[in-house]
């Protein structure tokens, strides 16, 4: 059982109206059973909505409360629906038994390696995976495969 970002299996959940389908993750996941989960949608933001950057650090940061999430053009801060769907993607992952996760790289909720922090590119996780690891749970990046 593994959690994925559902923009990799080809939802077009992503904050442009698009998805991130990636021939290579559907195969990697051809004999397993997968839990999509977008937690950005999830936690009730629409699509397409405006980019989202994190600032005063990474995932890790923003539960410790040194760093936000907030709209790249108009500052509008949205670290708490960011954080309540980091929330409902572990909940979906413990419910279903799920301890291994794929998530997209370089999102500010499903990074794993990188994110963008202030406009820059940057090492660090986003926020979901942030909480996803504190739970013990395997956080892959779809970069990895
Ligand atoms: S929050 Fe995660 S699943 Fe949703 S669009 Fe962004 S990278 Fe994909």
């Amino acid at each position: 059982m593994v959690l994925v970002s559902a923009c990799l299996l080809g939802e077009a959940c992503r904050y442009d109206g698009r998805s991130q389908r990636s021939e290579r993750v559907l195969a990697a996941l051809a004999d397993k059973d997968v839990i999509p989960v977008c937690p950005e949608v999830a936690s009730g933001l629409p699509v397409p909505r405006p980019p989202v950057d994190l600032r005063g650090g990474t995932g890790v940061d923003v539960w410790a409360g040194r760093a936000v999430a907030v709209e790249r053009a108009a500052g509008i801060d949205r670290t708490e629906a960011f954080q309540q769907g980091a929330r409902l993607a572990l909940e979906a992952a413990q419910r279903f038994g799920a301890t291994v996760a794929l998530l997209k790289e370089k999102s500010p909720s499903c990074g794993s390696q990188r994110v963008y922090e202030s406009g820059q590119l940057r090492a660090g996780e986003g926020i979901t995976t942030a909480l996803l690891r504190a739970k013990d749970i395997t956080v892959l990046s779809d970069e990895d495969l």
